[in-house]
């Protein structure tokens, strides 16, 4: 089967920059893996540049290969890292490309001359040049052999080092920096050489004119990630992604603290400030290239690439402002230089730290006193041998006291507008009573905190530290837009909740393959699943009355289960209250809590037992008399809103629910006209919500306005608690919840507490059988068909809902391919999931797509005139 050329790409389609490093590279798999991600970005319709590094521990054995005195160990050596090569081009079926043919001839020559004739750095700088010269023609080979063209490109005839001052002849050549000012030039002459190129990570070219222009240079330390960042900065990419074996920047080092959190946006300079305080996966240096084009930069797991990873960006949120990480670094030394007299002499700063460039030693944090001055020394920007500093000691002793402290770590936490937040921190600070704190720092940025302690208590504080900093709401991992699941819940294995131990797993497969051999497609509920969910919410001991948000899904059979449990029923229109009071019993109590609702809703709901809610001035201002002796509950706005994504938030100034709390006066004197009495306070913020916390502030909030109203019988403080929905996210402690509202009862026991939860009860209950219908190649991704899509399930459409989606007739076959699962709607957001590793399939099999019994059917549409899926029982 040859699949259709696509149409060319026009010259100003965007630029993607994806970096891979040498674990990925090493590998057939890898590669086939490489192909996949590169065709779908390209399916996108932008150009990609591949930026990659030297296959894992080429670059060492060129290293070793540099310090071989014999000419012929340095063959050998030269010869075993060719064979490296050869094994995999075997693997890959391939001949000898001609690009690496040539790159392997040029360094058996480097090997055989030795370094004599260009010098011994310039030399070393060739040689291990080509780690990345190699594995880049080798990719090319590949990629293109694989059907999708790809240019080689030599990164020096496109990165130019620039001289600095203060440059010795080592640095230049072997850590050397870029102009990367946009090149619109550079850009258009790639666009008219092809669409996919590849390229090396880690050198360039040397500038100038004199008779060293033209030399290799390499970019040291972050070598590839930043030659990506160039990269992205010449060509203004619309984003660059460094693939990596982790899904992005955590709130804390996972290996100290394995519930640190995906940060899944940050600004450029939060970011520069946890990768410079201890955070491994992206080096500082690469973020400054990108900063004034305004490039994006996200980090992505290669083995995972459904997970959002970091997207690093250029813009400052307006967020309430939050811790974002916190962070250690080990063996730091302290100088601590005490006056002798002569400090406020003019000069003697300057005095003092000659003598540290002098040992060449740069300093980090500064704390300056009266007659003390105290400096950090960092050893990721120094090379700290106790010769040097014995050195420094001894110099500075000549003009001050010196004292060498050491070793020490300095624990820092990270987030825009640190000053502002200091009043989150006092059980942190608390924490450091403990403690023998040296040295303090603030930085002029306003966006790092940080601690100087001694190195032997960090393993244990810093768990403990990062938890304190969650409770006390100063990392507000509530905000699920910023922090995404925890390391321990995408990698741990453990504790992924819901998921991995779902119904449709089990014993239930054969009866589901058999429903969907009579129809597809179909909803499919599990009741069990759902008693089971409303006994977890039933142990709720704070929660005087428990309702079900009936929006959710509104199935018979789902009300009346519901209803057996004892839960009374929230409804938001006239059409659920019907659907509702025709399916359980008349001791259920009803909720009606609509938004701009017309009056004739009111006046039907007013009618039936339900108890009404307004939210807004309007209903009794001028439909007053409707209201008239009424017992009514009262919707508050309070001035934020959450939710996992933002068309869910339903509180906040944004949002369209909610009596803002300053009209609460005009509010009371409007119902006392009409002697409506205000009998309960509610506000529902967002929906799933996996904090804890969060429902204790609301609870809180609402009981201490409900103290100025004097009616007030109870509080209901809404619904929108979340389930686990992205592979491995931790489910929420409903032991922890309990405890949050306990605390908040305990101040206020005059109020009874009620609840209206809708996604958790149903949400995990349900599943979506589709069958598949085609396949489709185009461009390099592969798209497979199913019978319905978003006429059926608008959630991935409207909310970017990740919803698991498995091949239920090949459930145990291995998951080789890479999918864009679609439907038969009109419409390019007609995609139920992306980039899903799934086995290969056939027209006829069944899919189940996950956790589709919250907001599923209920948003369905007869879209294009296609017919609903219908709707079963398990039970
Ligand atoms: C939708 C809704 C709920 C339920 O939200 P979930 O996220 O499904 O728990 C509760 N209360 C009101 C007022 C709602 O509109």
């Amino acid at each position: 089967m040859s699949l259709p050329t696509p149409a060319p790409l026009p010259a100003n389609a965007p630029w993607i920059v994806m970096k891979f490093g040498g674990t990925s590279v090493a590998t057939l798999p890898r590669w086939q893996n490489i192909r996949e991600l590169v065709a779908s970005r390209h399916a996108e319709g932008a150009r990609v540049l591949v930026v990659v590094s030297a296959l894992t521990g080429v670059t060492d054995a060129l290293k070793q290969l540099c310090v071989e005195g014999e000419r012929g160990r340095r063959n050998d050596a030269a010869r075993a890292i060719a064979q490296r090569h050869y094994e995999l081009l075997e693997h890959m079926q391939l001949a000898l490309p001609d690009t690496l043919g040539a790159r392997l001839g040029d360094l058996a020559g480097l090997a055989d001359a030795g370094a004599a004739a260009l010098g011994e750095l310039a030399w070393q700088a060739q040689v291990q040049a080509h780690g990345e010269l190699m594995s880049s023609a080798l990719g090319a080979a590949f990629l293109s052999h694989s059907g999708l063209p790809t240019e080689w490109l030599d990164a020096r005839d496109c990165l130019t080092a620039v001289a600095l001052p203060n440059q010795n002849e080592r640095t230049r050549l072997l850590s050397s920096m870029v102009d990367s000012r946009p090149d619109p030039q550079l850009a258009a002459r790639l666009a008219g050489q092809g669409e996919v190129f590849i390229t090396q990570g880690f050198i360039a070219r040397e500038a100038g004119s004199d008779a060293r222009a033209g030399r290799t240079v390499l970019l040291g330390r972050g070598g590839s990630d930043t030659s990506a960042a160039y990269f992205g900065a010449l060509l203004k990419a619309q984003r660059v992604e460094i693939w990596t074996d982790v899904a992005g920047m955590f709130t804390a080092n996972p290996r100290q603290v394995p519930g640190a959190r995906l940060l899944q946006r940050l600004d450029y300079e939060e970011a520069q400030e946890i990768a410079s305080t201890g955070a491994k996966v992206l080096h500082p240096r690469c973020l400054q290239p990108l900063r004034e084009p305004r490039v994006p930069l996200l980090i992505k797991d290669t083995n995972r690439p459904e997970l959002e990873g970091t997207v690093i960006g250029p813009e400052v949120r307006a967020h309430a402002p939050s811790v974002k990480a916190i962070s250690a670094r080990k063996g730091i030394t302290l100088v601590s230089m005490e006056s002798v007299g002569m400090w406020q002499q003019v000069g003697f700063l300057a005095d003092v730290f000659t003598h540290f460039k002098q040992h060449g030693l740069s300093v980090d944090l500064i704390g300056s006193a009266e007659t003390n001055v105290t400096v950090s020394l960092d050893p990721t920007e120094n090379l700290l041998d106790s010769d040097a500093i014995a050195a420094l000691a001894t110099d500075l002793a000549k003009v001050c006291r010196v004292k060498v402290i050491a070793p020490c770590a300095a624990i820092t936490l990270v987030g825009r507008g640190m000053r502002s937040m200091l009043h989150t921190l006092s059980g942190v600070l608390a924490e450091f009573g403990q403690l023998r704190v040296h040295m303090i720092s603030q930085s002029s940025n306003n966006l790092n905190l940080t601690f100087v302690v001694d190195e032997e208590v960090v393993d244990a504080l810093l768990p403990h530290l990062h938890e304190l900093l969650i409770t006390a709401g100063a990392l507000r991992t509530d905000d699920s837009d910023l922090f995404g699941p925890s390391w321990q819940t995408l990698y741990g294995g453990g504790e992924t909740a819901g998921a991995a131990t779902a119904w449709w797993r089990g014993a239930q497969r054969p009866a589901l393959l058999e429903l969907a051999r009579e129809a597809t497609p179909r909803y499919v509920y599990h009741l069990p699943t759902v008693r089971q969910q409303a006994h977890a919410l039933k142990t709720l001991a704070a929660v005087d009355r428990l309702h079900y948000a009936v929006k959710a899904n509104t199935h018979p059979a789902i009300l009346a289960a519901l209803a057996a449990e004892g839960f009374g029923f929230e409804c938001v229109s006239p059409g659920e209250l019907k659907a509702v009071m025709a399916a359980v019993p008349e001791s259920a109590p009803l909720l009606f809590t609509p938004n701009f609702a017309p009056r004739e809703d009111y006046a039907r709901a007013l009618g039936t037992r339900a108890t009404v809610s307004l939210d807004s001035l309007y209903p009794l201002e001028h439909w007053g008399e409707l209201f008239r002796d009424r017992e009514i509950v009262l919707r508050v706005d309070l001035g934020r809103g959450l939710g996992h994504h933002e068309k869910v938030r339903t509180g906040g100034s944004g949002s369209k629910f909610g009596l803002p709390v300053d009209q609460l006066d005009a509010f009371l004197r409007l119902a006392d006209a009409h002697g409506v009495s205000v009998r309960g306070l509610h506000a529902h913020l967002g929906s799933g919500i996996l904090d804890e916390a969060h429902w204790g502030e609301v609870y809180a909030q609402l009981a201490s306005l409900a103290e100025r109203i004097g009616s007030v019988g109870f509080i209901d403080i809404g619904g929108g608690l979340g389930v686990p929905s992205h592979p491995g996210e931790a489910a929420l402690d409903m032991v922890a919840l309990d405890r949050v509202l306990r605390e908040v009862k305990a101040a206020y026991p005059h109020y009874q507490l009620w609840m209206e939860p809708g996604r958790y009860l149903v949400a995990d209950a349900g599943v979506l059988l589709a069958r598949v219908t085609q396949q489709k190649g185009k461009g390099a991704l592969r798209y497979l068909g199913l019978d319905t899509g978003m006429n059926s399930l608008i959630r991935p459409a409207l909310y970017d809902a990740w919803h698991e989606i498995v091949n239920l007739s090949r459930f145990d076959e291995p998951a080789t391919g890479l999918f864009q699962i679609v439907g038969p709607i009109c419409e390019s957001g007609d995609v139920l999931g992306t980039d899903r590793r799934l086995p290969e399939a056939q027209e006829g099999d069944v899919m189940l797509i996950a956790q589709v019994g919250a907001y599923g059917k209920v948003m369905s549409s007869r879209y294009n005139l296609r017919d609903e899926a219908d709707e079963v029982i398990i039970d």
